[in-house]
């Protein structure tokens, strides 16, 4: 097995690579032999490549702007012989740097998390078993079995193929798929791009099927030498935090204009040089928003991880933001908005209408004609129209101790089911009727075929199922009830189908060819002409019913939904009614109008706009045309997240705001290209992952309100003072205590804040809103002023009590933290009071407030404290007016909250909900 390395597998014939990896294609490996090679080989997975050391990364801490300043700040500190404040301002630097280093790790390893969350799975072919494993658990030697949709799992020398074609972007950056063929043994010198039988690790299936031997695993394969794996979502970077980046730097402009201006005033009025430098820096640090940064990456990873929790996982960082401002979801039908766990209901064959009792998997029920039940051997057609659902089938039942597990697709499984109720036997048909070839189900040609050796005759029959229209095309006879050729009455059958669909029944067709004896391969154009039509069965998927629940809470949220599927158009009109999908259908009884995949594709680009915004249900409409849906949302600034799993779906998930992939039934090629993966497939947990999104928004945004106004104010009181010509109230080095201990234990404990309750009943966001609204600027120079007049007064005030100036500054200082605590509670709601919110119910907000209570009393009577901050003990009387200062700004808030509240009048809310949705009715 050493030898393995550095063989040229493409070039070798299959039954030596057979030998050399001591294999078999039928029977694969034992179990034994693939643990003892797993241990051999370790896993199949690439060994992450080592991120920054902890030393860079913290050293990175310092590439800052804002800390460059306060370097230099602490440098001309000292050379100004001030080795006290020097330190202090090293510190400051140094505290900010470390709690910058340990929560950006966190956020990190929450993100890192995720990937883990997200594993892919791959059939295999041991002890004469096909398995589904893990894809890390795969060895050399191993038989896989590949197919569209799928991420090649390991490097792999093909044995068999069909029509097989993958994307080798990873490896070899062509992005058209490339075609492989098993039979060819290619020349040693052959590049990689041009190795037609060998497929690679990390590469994706998007047509056909493969079969092949592991060659390597891990980091012996072609993509493992290249490069080590990057875990997609890493770099903590979304287009807020850039957005953020961008405004820091204006404001870091702003505010050094500012202490410039300050400086040269102050020493044109003949201020010693070195108190008005000292001042000027304190002003840039006051009035800089160091926490900012941080806390936005916080905010971001605890939302990434609240909406794990939640079952959405975030691939792409940005999406966590944008998703909050959805304004359009679409969402497939199947599995997402409904159950996905199908049972036959109804069944017709010729003018014969069947009834079929029983639910869910389990094989028992009857199949009723007129209430009675029927007799398989007198219904020769019914039992061939069974005998193809399950004939043209690959799911799989079991049964354990009378519990039913399905392995498939549950619209096979149905079929499985209900060919058993009728008394058939999967294992006999399958030795009367062996199987020699199959064309599998894909979307874009909704049907699927299989090859048959009828036993006994030795003749050739190919079964047909898929939608009405496509095979009914395909035939120009049919069985009637009895069993009978007679002619094809294609409105009849169509008539049929939509007596079945009206009900939200999916529907399947079925047919038959009987073909030449000495065909052993299908092909579709063996099957596109001249076959028999067999019957329809009528399957029942009803709604989940959290679903229901979900769609409302979105267009509560003014997010239009829209269901978009494969399926006929009344099938889903009926189940889009059952989710309350269109509210403004004008009598209960109509059924909501759909938009098909053909008018799609006829209709003009404006004309399509139009009907795409008015329409909630869009049927049979294939992959593609999705992504003209999105481009069509998308011309009108709608905020799109787009639900897909298979191959076709990937440019639609690539080009919508948000694309989402199941994560259990979709492909590993839809997970590739989607911003999230639900982890249950389920239509609420996009709605969960909206309110979330909306959540983490809403604290980043109070963070925001806290910071930039409390900052604002300390540099005001600096300015104030050396504008008036007064004695400062609040020391440079003092400004800088407030600052660090202020944002490190109280602002970051926003970050942690619950979700408002009326979070899903406001419109969405506009994502190009500006970071400074109106609102915030009118807070801004509220607050900022407030916090100007209550330090400067109170100083005032103990100064002429006979207080002395280290007294008086530690009163002013104190006035600055207080109103910047109970601005805190302020900010815990942008729009409504903190009792309603409840004062406990953030606990880390508790601890950060009584920690800073904690600090403000160890920095005023600590003598040390004293000494390194030039404050001094106060009395109880200083700490009330203090405390007075501080709640009065607290009620201006609060009133300044009401007011505003009041004057956004409902009604204007609610034309906005309307008109960002027109669909919802
Ligand atoms: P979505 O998941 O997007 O809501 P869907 O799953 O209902 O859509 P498709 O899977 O594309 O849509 O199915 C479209 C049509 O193809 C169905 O209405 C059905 O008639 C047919 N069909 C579905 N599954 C199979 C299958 N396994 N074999 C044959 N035909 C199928």
């Amino acid at each position: 097995m050493e030898t393995l390395l550095g063989k040229h597998w493409h070039h070798l014939p299959t039954q030596e690579i057979i030998e050399l990896l001591d294999t078999d294609p039928q029977k694969g490996l034992d179990l034994f032999e693939v643990k003892r090679r797993q241990e051999h080989f370790g896993p199949n997975q690439l060994t992450p490549r080592k991120g920054k050391s902890p030393i860079l990364r913290f050293l990175a801490q310092f590439h800052n702007p804002l800390i460059y300043i306060l370097l230099v700040a602490s440098v001309i500190t000292l050379v100004l012989k001030d080795v006290v404040d020097a330190v202090v301002i090293f510190a400051v630097v140094l505290v900010n740097a470390i709690v910058g280093f340990i929560q950006e790790s966190k956020a990190e390893k929450a993100i890192e998390a995720l990937a883990k969350v997200v594993a892919t799975e791959t059939t295999v072919i041991r002890a004469r078993k096909q398995l589904r494993v893990n894809a890390t658990e795969l060895v050399p030697g191993d038989i896989v079995l590949v197919k569209s949709g799928d991420k090649v799992p390991a490097d792999i020398r093909l044995i068999r193929s069909r029509d097989l074609q993958v994307a080798e972007a990873t490896l070899t950056g062509e992005s058209v798929p490339v075609m492989k063929e098993a039979e060819e043994i290619l020349p040693k010198e052959t590049i990689l791009a041009d190795r037609r039988n060998m497929i690679y690790a990390s590469t994706l299936v998007t047509y056909g099927q493969g079969e092949g031997i592991v060659i390597a695993t891990g980091d012996n394969t072609e993509v493992g030498r290249i490069s080590q794996l990057l875990s997609e979502v890493k770099i903590l970077e979304t287009p807020l935090t850039r957005k953020i980046a961008r405004f820091s730097e204006i404001l870091l402009y702003v505010i050094l204009s500012f202490s410039a201006i300050t400086f040269i005033f102050g020493v044109y009025r003949g201020e010693p040089i070195v108190d008005m430098l000292m001042a000027a820096i304190a002003l840039a640090v006051g009035a800089i928003p160091e926490g900012l940064p941080a806390a936005i990456t916080i905010t971001l990873a605890i939302g990434v991880a609240r909406m794990a929790k939640r079952r959405a996982i975030i691939r792409k960082l940005p999406a966590v933001e944008t998703i909050g401002s959805t304004t359009v979801i679409c969402s497939d039908k199947t599995g997402t908005l409904t159950q996905n766990q199908m049972t036959v209901k109804a069944i017709v064959v010729g003018d014969q209408y069947y009834q079929v009792s029983g639910t869910g998997y389990k094989p028992t029920g009857e199949i009723l004609a007129q209430e009675k039940r029927i007799n398989l051997a007198e219904t020769p057609a019914l039992k061939e129209c069974l005998l193809a659902g399950m004939l043209c089938n690959d799911s799989v039942l079991l049964e354990k101790a009378g519990v039913y597990d399905a392995q498939g697709d549950p619209t096979e499984v149905a079929l499985l089911v209900s060919g058993l109720k009728a008394g058939l036997s999967s294992e006999k048909i399958a030795v009367e009727y062996s199987r020699l070839d199959s064309i599998p189900f894909e979307s874009q040609h909704q049907y699927m075929a299989t090859l048959h050796a009828v036993t006994e005759t030795q003749k050739r029959i190919a079964y047909l199922k898929g939608a009405g229209e496509v095979i009914i095309e395909k035939c120009s006879t049919a069985l009637d009830s009895f069993g009978n050729k007679i002619a094809l009455d294609k409105p009849k059958i169509f008539q049929q189908i939509n007596e079945l669909a009206a009900q939200g029944l999916r529907v399947l067709a079925f047919a038959r060819a009987e073909l030449s004896d000495n065909i052993n391969q299908l092909r579709p154009s063996d099957i596109s002409t001249g076959l028999t039509f067999l019957g329809l069965q009528g399957m029942i998927d009803p709604p989940r019913p959290e679903a229901i629940t979900a769609v409302k809470a979105c267009q509560n949220a003014g997010i239009c939904v829209k269901m978009i599927t494969g399926d006929h158009a009344l099938t889903a009109a009926a189940i889009a009614k059952q989710l309350g999908l269109q509210r403004n259908t004008e009598s209960k009884s109509q059924l909501p109008p759909v938009l098909t995949g053909k008018e799609i594709t006829e209709y003009a680009d404006e004309q399509l706009i139009t009907a795409v915004e008015q329409t909630s249900v869009f049927a049979r409409v294939s992959p593609e045309q999705k992504l003209r849906l999105v481009e069509a949302l998308q011309s009108r600034h709608h905020i799109v997240a787009m639900t897909g799993d298979g191959v076709n779906d990937a440019p639609a998930l690539k080009k919508a705001d948000i694309g989402i992939a199941m994560g259990i039934s979709g492909t590993d090629v839809a997970k590739e290209s989607a911003d999230m993966v639900l982890t249950d497939d389920n239509f609420a947990s996009i709605e969960a992952a909206v309110e979330e999104g909306r959540g983490i928004f809403d604290n980043i945004v109070k963070f925001i309100t806290w910071t930039l106004p409390t900052n604002l104010g300390e540099a005001l009181v600096i300015m104030a003072a050396i504008f008036s010509g007064t004695i400062l109230p609040v020391l440079p080095i003092q400004l800088l205590w407030i600052n660090m201990t202020t944002a490190s234990v109280l602002g970051i404990m926003l970050a942690f804040e619950l979700k408002e309750p009326d979070l899903m009943l406001r419109p969405p966001r506009n994502p190009q809103a500006p970071i400074l609204t109106k609102t915030l600027v009118l807070r801004l120079l509220t607050v900022g002023f407030l916090i100007l007049l209550g330090a400067f007064w109170l100083f005032r005030l103990e100064l002429r009590n006979g207080a002395s100036l280290a007294e008086a500054r530690t009163v002013a200082v104190n006035t600055v933290v207080m109103v910047e605590l109970f601005y805190l509670f302020n900010c815990r709601s942008l729009t409504r009071s903190m009792v309603s919110i409840g004062i406990l119910s953030n606990r880390w907000l508790v601890v950060g407030v009584i920690a800073m209570i904690i600090l403000q009393l160890l920095f005023t009577y600590i003598p040390i404290m004293n000494r390194l901050f030039g404050s001094a003990p106060i009395n109880v009387i200083s700490w009330l007016r203090i405390l007075t200062v501080s709640s009065i700004v607290y009620i201006i808030i609060e009133i300044e909250k009401w007011l505003r509240m009041r004057s956004e009048q409902k009604g204007i809310r609610d034309s906005n909900l309307k008109t960002f949705c027109q669909g919802n009715g």
